[in-house]
């Protein structure tokens, strides 16, 4: 009998960062065969992981376009999926969060009744304008999936609520793995940091201050409101601000006039992985509006300002770790002068505490997926198709 094969979908940066340590744990699994399909929604940023990670895709979709609005994504990314699926047939599908490829492969592998595990299940805002298009995206493919890989309990707790069919499984959150693996590498070979290093040398002496920001529901007013706080937050001597800046053309538009002639201030290119560990590791404090980021910070003590008026990971907010700031200037300037001159407010958010896993998410979900192919490698098993839930047997 062939082996279980299960084919995994991504085309981001932040799914490649989360599912490096899935695609490591599943190689290692001898009852299984893994299939990598990337979509490289976001090309360059994509391929820095995959490189890193030792990774080489079976299929490169490459559906990268100038034009990338949702809808010509969408029905690229059903095509093409749809081709590799009927070309390999795989047993199972396993996507994570909540990005437009997820969601289309989610869709495409229904349409084929092949069952969808999905990472990073269960998190969500309440709110399906943010973030947008990805808190419908992630409600989608949960109504599909059959196994709910829950990174923590409130993410299980909502699926539950949900009343949505199939397993759930609380797992941890797969980028903690990630990070720990990276900052594990990075101390081995600190040459992997040495893009970043002379910039956090240059600013030797200043608190060091983390931006990152992209999404969407930020796009314009929010970014240039966000970019103004930061301006005025660089007067301060003591600061220093370290901003890689998101390739797509509108952030940069909204951040780079206003901020391009300030000394303290280095406006960056996206740095790769490692990279942007050491420099997690290296700063005082966090104003992102990222999601991977907020999971990361507290990992490494980090307190994190949230530009974000809601966030799909409460987590950090219960543990003291994470404000939300939205993206009012004022309030973004009260909250990082508040962090940089109180200490008991800094040491208060800088507990480091893991609330979204533990570094062993990818464990137990390549554990769960070898049970799940010793059992259909038994002889009681009807036949080389994995049997849906509608149609098994009582
Ligand atoms: N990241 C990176 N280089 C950077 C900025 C971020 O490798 O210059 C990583 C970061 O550590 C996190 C992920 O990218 O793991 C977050 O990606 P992003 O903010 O684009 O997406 P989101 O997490 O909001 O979906």
């Amino acid at each position: 009998m062939s082996r279980y094969k299960i084919l995994l979908v991504f085309g981001t940066r932040p799914e490649a960062i989360k599912m490096f340590p899935v695609v490591h744990a599943l190689q290692a699994e001898p009852g299984i065969e893994v299939k990598l399909c990337v979509t490289a929604q976001h090309r360059a940023l994509l391929d820095q992981v995959l490189d890193l990670a030792d990774i080489v895709p079976d299929f490169d979709l490459d559906v990268m376009a100038p034009d990338q609005s949702l809808d010509k994504l969408t029905a690229r990314l059903i095509l093409a999926l749809g081709e590799v699926f009927d070309a390999e047939r795989p047993h199972r599908i396993l996507v994570h969060g909540d990005t437009l490829t997820a969601m289309v492969a989610t869709l495409a592998a229904y349409y084929r009744r092949i069952p969808v595990g999905h990472v990073e299940a269960g998190l969500r805002s309440g709110d399906i304008l943010q973030p947008w298009p990805e808190e419908v995206n992630r409600r989608l493919i949960s109504c599909s999936a059959d196994l709910h890989f829950a990174p923590t309990q409130a993410a299980a707790d909502a699926l539950q609520a949900e009343g949505q069919d199939g397993r759930i499984i609380i797992t941890g959150n797969t980028v903690v793995d990630a990070l720990l693996a990276t900052r594990a590498k990075l101390r081995e070979r600190p040459a992997l940091g040495e893009a970043i290093a002379p910039v956090i040398s240059g600013f030797e002496g200043k608190q060091i201050i983390v931006v990152t920001s992209h999404r969407r529901e930020n796009l314009g007013q929010g970014m240039v409101n966000a970019a103004s706080a930061i301006r005025e937050i660089a007067a301060r001597e003591d600061v220093a601000v370290i901003y890689p800046i998101h390739p797509n053309p509108h952030v940069r538009a909204s951040i780079m006039p206003q901020l391009a002639d300030l000394a303290n201030v280095a406006l960056i290119e996206p740095l790769d992985y490692p990279n942007f560990v050491a420099l997690l590791d290296a700063c005082t404090l966090i104003l992102t509006d990222s999601g991977g980021v907020q999971e990361e910070a507290p990992a490494f003590g980090k307190p994190v300002l949230v530009m974000r008026e809601t966030t799909e990971r409460p987590e950090g907010l219960a543990a003291g770790t994470a404000r939300l700031v939205g993206t009012d200037p004022a309030l973004i300037v009260k909250e990082v002068t508040r962090l940089l001159d109180d200490p008991l407010a800094y040491t208060a958010m800088a507990r480091a505490h893991s609330p979204f896993g533990d570094g062993r998410a990818a464990d137990r979900i390549a554990a769960i997926l070898a049970e799940e192919a010793s059992a259909r490698a038994s002889p009681h098993h009807l036949g080389e198709q994995p049997v849906p839930k509608a149609l098994r047997l009582a």
